[in-house]
């Protein structure tokens, strides 16, 4: 059983139909959502399997596509109807855009000019200054 109440035997039953990558069972663009389900249970314990071999089978898709209809070929299209669903769920959040991301060297002048005088910045006081490190008159 896949756990959703259907077998996965019937789950198996939808396969694609080259070269149209059609499912042979309900007619759907291949993969279907049952084919889809069948899949996730197989390969439940192996996400990266599964989109290797999706990558694999894209890549037949595509090919026929090519023969068939070179001028109609979508890319994009392709990854999120084979490997886009394969991601874990929820996806993780995107990291921020490399421009936003805090510089490290501003960020450590940032935490360096604001930190507490240290003590070997503290031996470098002049003396008879009273303590200042720019020599003025307390
Ligand atoms: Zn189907």
């Amino acid at each position: 059983m896949s756990g959703y109440g259907v077998s996965l035997a019937e789950l198996r039953r939808h396969v694609a139909a080259r070269p149209t990558w059609r499912c042979r069972v309900c007619a759907a663009p291949w993969p279907c959502q049952p084919a889809k389900l069948g899949l996730r249970t197989e390969y439940a314990r192996d996400r990266v399997a599964l989109a290797i071999y999706l990558c694999v089978l894209m890549h037949d898709a595509i090919a026929d596509r090519l023969r068939t209809h070179p001028d109609q070929v979508d890319p994009t299209g392709y990854f999120d109807r084979f490997i886009a669903w394969t991601r874990p769920w929820p996806p993780p959040a995107p990291s921020p855009p490399a421009d936003d991301r805090p510089d490290l060297h501003q960020t450590l002048d940032t935490y360096r000019s604001q930190a507490p005088v240290s003590v070997q910045d503290s031996a470098r006081v002049p003396p008879g200054t009273g303590g200042r490190a720019d020599g003025a008159a307390p």
